[in-house]
């Protein structure tokens, strides 16, 4: 895996790592399964706007509509313990330097 340092982008791996903010969770689990009675496997946090989206692995891998239906490219996983990024646009992992090791949700 590689590791961005966000102070040095050129060298970075994915091209869309100005699109990153500094986000607020929107919700404890994946908004659209909790809106529609879904279930989900692991959630996915969108580093542009703060949605929860479930993975690929979901029924429903609403990440990745939140993707499709926004443009928003980088998600970095929302489990504990996890600290990769992944861009949907480049289909790159990596890791940021600095962030933050491990969100934590119910
Ligand atoms: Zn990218
Ligand atoms: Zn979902
Ligand atoms: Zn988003």
């Amino acid at each position: 895996m590689r590791t961005v340092d966000l102070g040095h982008t050129e060298a970075a791996v994915c091209s869309h790592l100005d699109t990153i903010r500094s986000v607020t969770p929107s919700s404890p689990g994946c908004e659209d399964c909790l809106r529609i009675g879904g279930r989900w496997i692991h959630l996915r946090l969108c580093m542009c706007c703060g949605h929860v989206g479930c993975c690929d692995d979901s029924p429903n891998r609403h990440a990745r509509a939140h993707w499709s239906a926004t443009g928003h490219p980088i998600i970095r996983s929302y489990e504990p313990g996890e600290s990769w990024w992944w861009c949907y646009e480049d289909q790159v992992i990596f890791e940021v330097e600095g962030a933050p090791k491990a969100l934590s949700h119910p």
